[in-house]
């Protein structure tokens, strides 16, 4: 009474683990997955700078192959939680979270895993990456194709690798996890485009990227080779410019200091045309008034009180420090408002430590514009050069706003390990810039810079490559698979119709296609086992049909046997009442007329008490003999009522030829001598009771039969051996 509600509790219990271990180890599976695809995702392969692969999302491909949309999500997310730090922004959990949702959807309802992700990213995943990046960063929008691009042959890469790796587990996670996905139905043509499609799309992508990550690297130590070797060149140049022209300072400084003032303003204009890299020239005397300018004209727009430059710095600093001094850049005020570095030194009259002056030249900064002429064909060098203060001298492309402003950048926070700098341009953009930062002998700095989409360009046209190289492995890997299906499938569909229709009589047609030669062979052996399969077939029938003959014989003996009385082979009581229902019928629908006739042997008892069964039933066969020769027609049913008694049906039209007959059956069996042995014959005689009427007179044979039996009694009790007939065929039948 106790054992059994404890093994129905245990079966229960068994029941529920069974029940729940599936679902448990499909979580357990988008977790373990979700953690690989993480731990991949936390090594972004670097391709360039601040580019890199993601190649942990092939997690949630993988997991999308086994899992519902839900399960799969939860993967994704798992996936891409480090992308959050890496990138700096959530949008990931976005447009991945959604291209988990669609792959394992689609896959759901029987699609590809690649097929759906391109979808996806056709569809959802390349517009939404669009918008997030148009209405999110403030970033130039040049990096918009980029980043496509870069996403989307991301995520080729990715499924086609998680594809790949289901290839290689599908079969060991099978035993472990059942899949809540179905199963998908290939046919030879589809599983070639998938394969094919997959292995090559893999291995274009690989290859490129393997290749174009060499390619990047020697690029990146181009790049910094270059940014070295420009700062450093460029630094000289702009020293040797600034040194030259301090030089020249000092020069005139000397010359001027070696005649009289009146000759001043001759001289600065001549040693001017020296040195076409300062755009004026002037000599001030002690008061700091502009005694001499070059050019000259300059000295009539003075105004008439004369110009004073006793504020400037490059009067002071070499009037009283007497040194050659190089300013800060400036805007100029007496000879238009250009920007301007000035360089100065005093001028001593002959034998006296006083300075009577100084001679001022105001550096052309837009010469500048030269120093960087080396690097004209190499547009990609954008130079930017400031003062002590850093104020902007000299910027190419509209890199400061105005001259004489503060140079401004920032610090590119996303990518520190690479040392972008961001600046904002005229136009209000901000680019990102790989640079090089040289402080000269004076504080200048010279900013060597090269905008780091430039650097996006080789990479582009290498991820163009990829694209055009798919697109064409795409069209290719669909007329070979198309191809090679057709090479399998055609022949294989002319066998199988020829075996099926054909019957080797007229010879099996030969394939009319180039098939492999192991389909030439195994047609051959086809059509050996279908010629063997029909000659089987035909003694098979042949045998049947044997068979059949021999049962239908059996069963119309056997038939015959049940309708018929076993020692005197006439018909027996069963079959004489459905054939006499049989006659009735007919002979009534004419109005014919019909006889039943009853017979009994006469003292019978005493004849098999004299000689023995055997001689009875012998006398028995022969009277059975005779009754079916005398009434032979086809209508006459001759039968064996039982013991020594028989029936005879019979049409009777002639009354009296019928009863006639029965009168000559009963005379010859009187008069027939039966032999017991060689010396002794037995004689035997027949009562018969007969009644004739018209058929119609009753569908009952026993109303027949005991009409008959009244007339063989009176037979009988006649004397025995003697025929009576009681004769309805003129009766009224009503
Ligand atoms: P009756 O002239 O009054 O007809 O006298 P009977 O002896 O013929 O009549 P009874 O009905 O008394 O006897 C019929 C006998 O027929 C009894 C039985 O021995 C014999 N008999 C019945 N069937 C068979 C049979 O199949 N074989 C043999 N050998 N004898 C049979
Ligand atoms: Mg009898
Ligand atoms: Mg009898």
């Amino acid at each position: 009474m106790t054992i059994a509600p404890i093994k129905v509790a245990l079966k229960l219990e068994e029941e529920v683990v069974e029940a729940k271990s599936p679902q448990f180890r499909s979580i357990l599976l988008a977790l373990g997955l979700g953690l690989f695809g993480a731990l991949l995702n936390s090594y972004p392969v670097e391709l360039a700078y601040s580019v890199s692969l993601v190649i942990g999302n092939l997690a949630f491909i993988f997991a999308a192959a086994y899992l519902r949309p839900a399960l799969t999500l939860l993967c994704a997310l798992i996936c891409v939680a480090p992308l959050l730090i890496i990138w700096g922004h959530p949008f990931g959990f976005l447009t991945f979270g959604f291209e988990a949702l669609f792959v394992s959807y689609m896959r759901g309802r029987g699609w590809y895993l690649p097929t759906a992700d391109f979808l996806y990213w056709l569809i959802i995943g390349m517009p939404l990456t669009a918008a997030l990046i148009l209405f999110n960063t403030t970033e130039s929008q040049e990096y918009l194709f980029f980043s496509l691009f870069k996403q989307s042959i991301n995520a080729v890469f990715y499924t086609t690798l998680g594809v790949i790796l289901i290839f290689v587990f599908s079969d060991k996670l099978n035993c472990w996890v059942k899949s809540q996905q179905p199963q998908l139905k290939k046919n030879l043509k589809q599983y070639l485009h998938y394969i094919l499609w997959v292995m090559s799309a893999f291995f274009v992508i690989g290859v490129c990227l393997f290749l174009s990550r060499n390619l990047n690297d020697i690029q990146q130590q181009q790049i910094e080779d270059k940014l070295d070797i420009s700062s450093q060149y460029l630094g000289r140049i702009v020293e040797n410019y600034v040194d030259e022209h301090k030089n020249a300072v000092k020069i005139v400084a000397n010359e001027l200091s070696a005649i009289e003032p009146s000759l001043f303003n001759d001289n600065l204009v001549k040693m001017h045309q020296l040195y076409p890299g300062f755009i004026t020239m002037l000599v001030t005397n002690r008061e700091a008034n502009i005694v001499a300018t070059s050019p000259l004209s300059l000295l009539d727009a003075l105004p008439k009180g004369g110009a004073s430059v006793a504020d400037r710095s490059y009067f002071t600093e070499a009037f009283f420090n007497q040194s050659v001094y190089i300013s800060p850049a400036f805007l100029g005020r007496s000879f238009g408002s250009d920007p301007i570095v000035a360089i100065s030194a005093p001028i001593y009259a002959n034998g006296v430590d006083q300075p009577i002056g100084i001679v001022e030249g105001s550096l052309n900064l837009n010469l500048f514009e030269n120093i960087n002429s080396y690097s004209a064909n190499d547009r990609e060098i954008d130079v930017v050069l400031t003062d002590e203060n850093d104020n902007v001298i000299y910027a190419e492309n509209n890199l400061a706003k105005t001259k004489l402003a503060k140079f401004n950048f920032s610090f590119d926070e996303a990518d520190i390990a690479h040392n972008l700098i961001i600046i904002e341009s005229n136009n209000f953009t901000k680019k990102r810039y790989l640079y090089r930062q040289i402080t000269l002998k004076n504080g200048w700095k010279i900013f060597v810079l090269i905008e780091h989409r430039q650097i996006l360009k080789l990479i582009e046209q290498q991820y163009l490559t990829i694209f055009l190289s798919l697109f064409l492995i795409f069209i290719l890997v669909i007329l070979l698979a198309n191809q090679f299906a057709n090479t399998l499938n055609k022949p294989l569909a002319f066998v199988l119709k020829e075996l099926a229709h054909g019957d080797g009589k007229q010879g099996y047609k030969t394939i009319p296609y180039a098939a492999p030669s192991e389909f030439l062979t195994l047609y051959t052996e086809l059509q050996k086992s279908k010629e063997h399969l029909l000659k089987q077939q035909f003694i098979l029938e042949e045998k049947v049909n044997q068979r059949t003959t021999a049962l239908n014989k059996a069963n119309m003996a056997l038939k015959e046997l049940a309708n018929k009385d076993s020692l005197t082979g006439l018909y027996n009581r069963r079959y004489l009442e459905n054939k006499f229902s049989e006659l009735q019928a007919i002979l009534s629908r004419n109005n014919a007329c019909m006889m039943v006739a009853m017979l009994d042997l006469d003292h019978f008892k005493n004849l098999n008490d004299e000689y023995g069964h055997l001689i009875g039933d012998n006398c028995l066969t022969y009277i059975s003999d005779v009754m079916q020769r005398k009434f032979d027609r086809r209508s006459d049913i001759v039968a064996r009522f039982g013991g020594e008694e028989f029936i005879i049906v019979a049409q009777s039209d002639d009354n009296k030829s019928v009863l006639q007959m029965l009168e000559e059956f009963r005379e010859e069996i009187a008069q027939h001598n039966f032999p017991h042995n060689s010396h002794h014959f037995v004689n035997m005689t027949i009562s018969i009771g007969s009644l004739t009427a018209k058929a119609k007179f009753s569908s009952d044979i026993d109303d027949w039969i005991r009409l008959a039996d009244k007339q063989l009694y009176q037979a009988k009790k006649a004397g025995r051996n003697k025929l009576c007939n009681s004769d309805l065929t003129d009766a009224s039948l009503n």
